[in-house]
């Protein structure tokens, strides 16, 4: 695909940074773009080019991915002052590879519609090991056809790869992923303290119930940290506050009764009130710990 050789990249952070460098390795010509200037080092070195605004990687570029916090953020920097969207050139694409609101979304590829440039959602599940290996799940709104042309640049960064719907539906998807993270690791945790306070070897639990009904993604990677008492982030609990908030928004907006995400969110907000955000959401077992007086051994 000879026209969509040259991506941009904003947003270098746990999972931006790995992205990109998959992207170099796989002959993509890149130009990056990070806040914080001191993170760009790393994809200099590997042959990156940096550009000074969101506007200059748009001009620079065929393909522009945004992999950023917040929906605030991603606005910012279309619409900002030297954002994306005065750059952009007519047959451009953005990627917005965030996990942000749908509404956010829909006005944005408005915006660029408006320009001639198309826009694809397409947040990701798989945390950074995944990002590193290359082996995310990708799940993408957006026009059918542009999405098809973008295959080969999501084949170089994820394992799982599904066109979902329209525009937003990639980031409804993502919220449907994010309920069930956190209901998930919430039981995880409440597992784990219920075996540790009843005095059995948690190793032996771990081994037993890795094989079973219970496994899962949560359990294997982030019960496993717990174990070890390992809370550096893979995903911070500053971004799931984040995404927590849009899945209440979600909640709200449809009058749905969702109460198994209503108790994991007191916890997540318990765990940012402590000042643990940016520790990983594996931290969700310190908040339990703390009610019921008793730590995981
Ligand atoms: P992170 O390490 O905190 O990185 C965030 C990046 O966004 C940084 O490069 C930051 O720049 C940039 N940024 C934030 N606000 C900005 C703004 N207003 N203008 C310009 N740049 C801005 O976060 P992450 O873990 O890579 O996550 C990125 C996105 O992926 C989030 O939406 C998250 O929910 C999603 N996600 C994360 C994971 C995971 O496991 N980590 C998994 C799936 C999805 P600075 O360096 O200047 O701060």
């Amino acid at each position: 695909m000879g026209d969509m050789q040259r991506i941009g990249f904003i947003g270098l952070g746990i999972m931006g940074k790995p992205m990109a460098l998959n992207l170099i390795a796989a002959g993509y010509i890149l130009t990056v773009y990070n806040r914080t200037r001191i993170k760009t080092g790393v994809l200099e070195q590997a042959g990156a080019k940096l550009a000074s605004s969101p506007k200059q990687v748009s001009e620079n570029s065929d393909v522009i991915i945004t992999m950023v916090s917040d929906s605030p953020d991603v606005q910012e920097i279309v619409l900002g002052n030297d954002g994306i969207l005065e750059g952009i050139r007519h047959s451009s694409v953005m990627i917005d590879m965030s996990t942000i609101s749908p509404s956010m979304t829909k006005t944005l590829s408005q915006r660029l519609a408006e320009k001639g440039a198309s826009m694809l959602d397409a947040p990701v599940s798989g945390s950074s090991w995944a990002a590193e290996d290359g082996t995310l799940s990708i799940m993408v709104g957006g026009d059918k056809e542009v999405f098809q042309k973008c295959l080969p640049i999501f084949e170089t960064l994820g394992k799982t790869i599904v066109h979902i719907g329209p525009t937003g539906m990639g980031q409804v998807c993502k919220l449907v992923n994010q309920v069930i993270v956190a209901g998930t690791l919430a039981s995880v945790c409440e597992g784990l303290l219920l075996g540790s306070k009843s005095g059995v070897n948690l190793d032996n639990v771990f081994q037993a119930i890795t094989g079973g009904a219970a496994n899962s993604w949560q359990l294997e990677n982030l019960g496993s940290r717990i174990i070890k008492r390992d809370f550096a982030p893979g995903f911070t609990v500053k971004l799931m506050l984040k995404d927590q908030r849009l899945i209440n928004q979600a909640s709200e907006e449809l009058e749905l009764p969702m109460p198994v995400s209503s108790i994991a969110r007191q916890f997540f907000y318990a765990l940012g009130q402590k000042g643990l955000g940016e520790e990983g959401t594996q931290s969700y077992i310190k908040a339990l710990e703390e009610i019921g007086e008793t730590e995981v051994k």
